[in-house]
């Protein structure tokens, strides 16, 4: 009996109980999620290289028989080197390839004389023998008997899996060649009929891609006229027909969200008066720039239709995003209603609250400051005032807002620097509402985040929000200088910081971690200790990390902006949104540890002010190749954006985000980055779709098809 698309992967051949517990860890129930598992590359076994023709620096397949293979001997342990010496698999060749495996103690007494394997890797020459090539860790495939091979291993283009628990990449592609063998000749193919019909028609496709099972099958193994390279970077005709799907789909939930959102009842809140006007310019405590007047005409305009806003502000750091929220805020206050604002930190929440009192001390507005360190009483009766209505703006942590606080009137919900809070959590405080009563209108929210994500990922990130950029930086900012340097060079560091401390300025100092560990990493308490002593003894030195008590976090930052504190040295606590103007110098020690978007956070500190501010990286001798390429980046642009686009290439979508537990952001083929023009096109027909009336019943029908699960996965979850 052929395996149905929806029957257990364990009764398929090569599976069992075992393995099926493997595969269900990661997501694989049925058949259909097993053919959704995907090659993440392919390698051409029609031909392989022949070991002399291998050049250093080249990729190479090699069809190989082992020559010998035993442990290095001075290297044992966890930190085994097996050393593994082949020669071209068939009739004797000359020429030997050396490989080495760290941590290859694992293959000890596995391989023998004579085994036959594919080996693919990065030839390069042995640094100690200049006469030989040798291979790094390169990635072994062992080949069942001579001759016996089938024909899933060689003699083709042949997929690779990541592997899956115990399960290799070859066990993997014999179940999955397997599954196909019994798969019906059709598979039903719920993509609208019409819209495929019209797209096969257009240039990007130029004619009819594969049917859904034709291209599942020529994904996993791809017919022998396919392009190597074509396969490799996913644009064969298989895999895009697989990338459309996939895109349309979550485009579709995306679209769903936001059509229900525009049916929800939200507050029309009125912005045309003169008082509001008045009231919205009062607050001003300087000329906005013309990217500031335009959002907020943006964000205006959303709060005047009686729909909920669903927004996203983006604005690279200190591009005046808190003042355009502040406005916003007066729009609803005025309307008689009240606004929360949450922060990702206590810190944060504190430095808002104050800018909250001083912009709105003329305006009289009550404000509200809820965070956990609080002394009980006062919490309880911050509450009183947040449930009675007679606090208006109301700031806090998101745990401390989300945790029981009843809200009389709450009008506007603004989420600050929200790519700390993950995409999940987004959704979950947009889907509750935030202390909103039964019968209440849906508040506005507006989700404001310093990451410039490139287009084609914010679509998919934030898909179902409206977006405003601020693209352009308050006048009178001078360029911030950065230098990259070693520790070697640290006494001068701390020489420049006492020379600016001396013109008036303020700086910090950054450690990566709060306490002295066995990682050798330098520790903020005992650097602070040190320094205060040696480096600077006749300088107000400060303490500042997350483990310290929020009203010590608080005194110290009011010191530091006060300029009592002349230099904080911190953890990256003070990573998000602090904005204190006079601090001019940043310095970063294991800056190697950081990661781009940090860092550039960091350095978002300073450079606030008209002062000139110099921003010093600093790390150990030989920073790793890629922490290189991390500091050069920071060297070279103050650019956000940019950095940004560098940390996605350095990183990937799915580390970018935080959310790696998702794979890449939980898509199987499709990769915004990579499928850009796909994800447009999938874009524009799936909202086309969910916007055309007259296509209620072909929407109902995808739903339908898609059932639970994918629902679930394509964020179709509360739709229907
Ligand atoms: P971010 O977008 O990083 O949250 P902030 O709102 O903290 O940026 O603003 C950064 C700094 O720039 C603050 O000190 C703020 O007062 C100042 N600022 C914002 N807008 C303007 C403006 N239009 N003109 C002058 N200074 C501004
Ligand atoms: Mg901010």
């Amino acid at each position: 009996m052929a395996p149905g698309l929806s029957d257990e992967v364990k009764y398929l051949k090569g599976v069992g109980p075992q393995r099926a517990v493997m595969l269900a860890q990661r997501g694989i129930q049925c058949v259909e999620d097993l053919l959704y598992y995907l090659p993440f590359r392919y390698e051409d076994r029609t031909q392989f290289s022949k070991i002399r023709e291998i050049q250093p620096g080249g990729t190479h397949t090699i069809l190989a028989e082992v020559v010998s293979g035993g442990l290095v001997r001075f290297a044992r342990g966890r930190n085994a080197i097996y050393h593994l010496a082949v020669r071209d698999a068939g009739p004797v060749q000359p020429g030997l390839l050396h490989c080495r495996f760290f941590h290859g103690g694992y293959l000890e007494g596995k391989l023998k004389t004579g085994q036959r394997m594919v080996l693919h890797g990065k030839a390069d020459i042995d640094p100690y023998r200049p006469t030989r090539i040798e291979m790094i860790n390169p990635q072994m495939e062992l080949l069942s008997g001579d001759g016996a091979t089938d024909s899933t291993e060689v003699g083709r283009i042949v997929p690779i899996y990541e592997a899956i628990g115990g399960m290799s990449s070859r066990t993997l592609r014999r179940v999955i060649y397997g599954a196909l063998q019994g798969l019906d000749a059709t598979l039903p193919d719920p993509l609208p009929k019409s819209m495929l019909e019209r797209l096969w028609n257009t240039p990007a496709f130029s004619g009819r891609l594969p049917s859904k099972r034709d291209a599942i099958a020529q994904t996993h193994f791809p017919p022998p006229q396919e392009d190597l390279e074509t396969l490799n970077a996913f644009r064969s005709r298989a895999q895009q027909r697989l990338i459309l799907e996939e895109f349309f789909y979550y485009q579709l939930g995306l679209a769903l969200q936001r059509q229900k959102t525009r049916r929800e009842t939200g507050i029309a809140f009125r912005v045309r008066e003169d008082r509001i006007r008045e009231a919205v310019k009062r607050v001003l405590p300087f000329k906005p720039t013309g990217a500031q007047k335009r959002v907020l005409g943006e964000i205006a305009a959303d709060m005047e239709r009686p729909a909920p806003m669903h927004r996203l502000l983006q604005g690279d750091v200190g591009s005046g995003k808190t003042i355009v929220a502040l406005e916003a805020a007066t729009i609803a206050i005025e309307n008689g209603y009240q606004t929360a604002l949450m922060a990702p930190t206590e810190i944060l929440a504190v430095q808002h609250y104050l800018s909250a009192r001083r912009v709105y001390a003329r305006a009289g507005y009550r404000v509200e400051l809820l965070i956990s360190g609080l002394p009980a009483r006062e919490k309880k009766a911050a509450r009183e005032r947040v449930a009675k209505g007679t606090a208006q703006f109301i700031v806090g942590t998101h745990a401390v807002i989300e945790e029981a606080v009843k809200f009389a009137r709450l009008g506007l919900v603004i989420v600050d620097e929200q790519h700390r809070f993950g995409v999940m959590q987004r959704k979950q405080l947009i889907e509750k509402g935030v202390g909103r009563e039964k019968g209440q209108p849906h508040p506005d929210v507006l989700v404001m985040t310093a990451t410039p994500i490139p287009r084609t990922l914010s679509l998919t990130m934030y898909g179902d929000l409206d977006v405003s950029v601020i693209d352009e930086l308050p006048p009178g900012r001078t360029p911030i200088e950065t230098r990259v340097t070693t520790e070697h060079h640290l006494p001068g560091v701390w020489e420049f910081v006492r020379s600016e401390v001396a013109r008036g300025r303020q700086a910090y100092v950054i450690y990566p971690v709060i306490e002295e560990s066995k990682q050798e990493l330098k520790a903020a308490t005992a650097e602070y200790e040190r320094l205060s002593k040696q480096a600077w003894p006749r300088l107000r030195v400060g303490l500042l990390h997350g483990r310290m008590r929020s009203e010590e976090k608080e005194d110290v930052m009011e010191r530091f902006r006060k300029g009592e504190i002349q230099i904080l040295v911190s953890t990256t606590v003070i990573e998000v949104g602090v904005d204190v103007p006079n601090a001019t110098v940043m310095v970063v020690e294991h800056a190697e540890r950081f990661g781009l978007a940090q860092l550039h956070q960091l350095r978002g500190r300073i450079g606030r002010g008209s002062e000139k501010s110099h921003c010093i990286l600093v790390s150990p001798k030989k920073p790793t190749e890629e922490a290189k390429r991390r500091l050069d980046t920071m060297a070279e642009t103050t650019d956000g954006f940019k950095i940004a686009e560098m940390d996605l290439q350095l990183r990937g979508p799915g580390e970018f985000f935080g959310t790696r537990q998702h794979g890449e952001l939980g898509f199987q083929v499709a990769s915004p980055l990579r499928d850009k023009e796909l994800l447009e096109l999938a874009r524009r027909e799936a909202f086309a779709l969910v916007e055309n009336p007259r296509e209620e019943s072909e929407v109902k029908r995808l739903v339908a098809y898609l059932g639970p699960k994918w629902q679930r996965r394509y964020q179709l979850a509360r739709v229907g």
